[in-house]
């Protein structure tokens, strides 16, 4: 072997950067292989969710943050494309101090987290490096076959971690079958010049419409359109004069804000998609975050989920350590631990984007008169903010939540929901 280590991890994503930390943290050798050539660039909407909030705080990163790199948002308003108010969800109700979304400055996040894993394991972080293949000794694996800067390497490791992103090698290596599902919908992120007074969040929904129009720090506002990958052509040649148009007819009050909509370089369009992998682990190899579960970006949940599964997984793998055992069965309390919450975000953002996006007019109404009941009912706003902010595991709503939603019962409890107290 040209190097070895204990835990191998492919991948300086959202989740394979911050296991490179808490590993380190715990005094267990690792090395992260990222094939990219350095830090990621580029425009790309990001929410930090109260979670994820509360566990950068926990590992001082959130502290870290650039003052200026992040913009607080409390009140989410869903209008109906054309203005009208459906209902106003308010992070207010959560427990502080993190009772609040953090909409970021592109890659801040991911620079400040791969800053501190180079800081703190000097040698650890290897970019332009590649993962090939598994190396194995009687059909166990040892390490993998590497590329790093075109040269070819041999890696020794106890377990090798797929942090690898939705479309794994690793997984695939590992031989573990997966549901791959490409959404047709993805999402036209565009960087607006913000209005003074634009310090609100508003979600536009209609006949198979979705835009988001989110503060962002540096006197911005981050646009979400939803669109198909196979009309993004067809839009694109239409201009982006016509756009503009459409954006100001879906939100007119706000038609100032779309005037700053000039060229299509202030936009980037990113592909969704939803893995579902049918075991997370094998002997010696385990996968995490988006290899393991990619989800529909619209939860805003999939970074969190990453880090999440990075914390579980480096005391999972101290366990294994201790224990001198990397077997599937060692390595199985990281699924068990993880799965059904993935599950449950997974369901939730997809039924969330059927609804919202929905052409059926039935469905449409249903849709809206859900809103209108969230809006007066403080009890179901909570259930369906607190799993969105991924503060609860299980789904926000049961069958009869379901029905008083929809209005079919009333809610006696409509006003029940948890007090907190501001820390003094
Ligand atoms: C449009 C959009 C908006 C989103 N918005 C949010 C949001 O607001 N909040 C949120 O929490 N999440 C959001 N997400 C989701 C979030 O980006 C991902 O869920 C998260 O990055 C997953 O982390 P990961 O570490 O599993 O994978 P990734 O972040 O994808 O990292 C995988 C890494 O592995 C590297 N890699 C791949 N193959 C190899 C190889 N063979 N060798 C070495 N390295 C390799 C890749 O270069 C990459 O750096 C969004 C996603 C999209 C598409």
């Amino acid at each position: 072997m040209d190097k070895t280590t204990d835990v191998l991890i492919i991948g300086a994503g959202g989740g394979g950067a911050i296991l490179g930390i808490a590993l380190s943290r715990k005094g267990i050798a690792n090395l992260v292989l990222e094939q990219a050539a350095g830090p990621p660039e580029g425009l790309r909407g990001e929410i930090l969710q109260p979670n994820g909030q509360a566990l950068l705080h926990n590992l001082g990163l959130l502290e870290a943050l650039p003052a200026d790199a992040s913009k607080p948002v409390r009140f989410f308003h869903f209008l109906k494309s054309g203005g009208k108010r459906l209902c106003t969800i308010d992070y207010g109700m959560l427990p502080p101090p993190f009772n609040r979304a953090l909409v970021m400055w592109p890659n801040v996040v991911h620079h400040t987290i791969l800053d501190c894993l180079q800081r703190e394991n000097s040698n650890g972080l290897h970019f332009n490096a590649t993962f090939k293949s598994f190396l194995r000794e009687e059909n166990h694996i040892v390490g993998v076959q590497a590329e790093i800067d075109g040269v070819p390497l041999q890696i020794g490791a106890q377990v090798v971690v797929g942090a690898d992103g939705p479309f794994s090698q690793v997984r695939e290596a590992m031989g573990i079958s997966a549901s791959l599902h490409r959404y047709k919908d993805g999402y036209l992120v565009a960087a607006l010049d913000s209005p003074d007074d634009f310090g609100e969040a508003q979600y536009y929904v209609g006949k198979k419409t979705i835009l988001g129009l989110f503060p962002a720090p540096g006197q911005k506002v981050y646009a979400l359109y939803m669109v198909s990958s196979h009309s993004l052509n067809q839009l694109k040649e239409q201009g982006v004069a016509a756009l503009r148009e459409k954006w100001k007819t879906i939100a007119p009050a706000l038609g100032s804000l779309f005037d700053s909509f000039v060229d299509w370089d202030q936009t980037a369009y990113m592909g969704t998609g939803r893995v579902r992998a049918k075991t997370w682990s094998v002997d010696r190899a385990v996968v995490m975050g988006d290899a393991a579960h990619g989800m529909n970006p619209h939860a805003s949940q999939g970074r969190m989920q990453a880090m999440v599964d990075a914390l579980t997984l480096a005391s999972v793998l101290e366990d294994c350590q201790r224990k001198q055992d990397w077997t599937a069965k060692s390595l199985e309390p990281f699924e068990t631990a993880r799965r059904s919450h993935i599950t449950m975000l997974q369901q939730l953002a997809d039924e969330e984007v059927f609804f919202w996006n929905t052409g059926n007019p039935v469905l449409g109404m249903l849709r809206d008169r859900v809103f209108r009941t969230m809006d007066a009912n403080r009890r179901l706003q909570y259930q369906v903010l607190s799993a969105t902010a991924g503060l609860r595991s299980t789904a926000p709503f049961g069958w009869l939540d379901r029905f008083q939603a929809a209005g079919l019962l009333p809610d006696p409890r409509a006003d029940q929901v948890p007090v907190h107290t501001q820390p003094a």
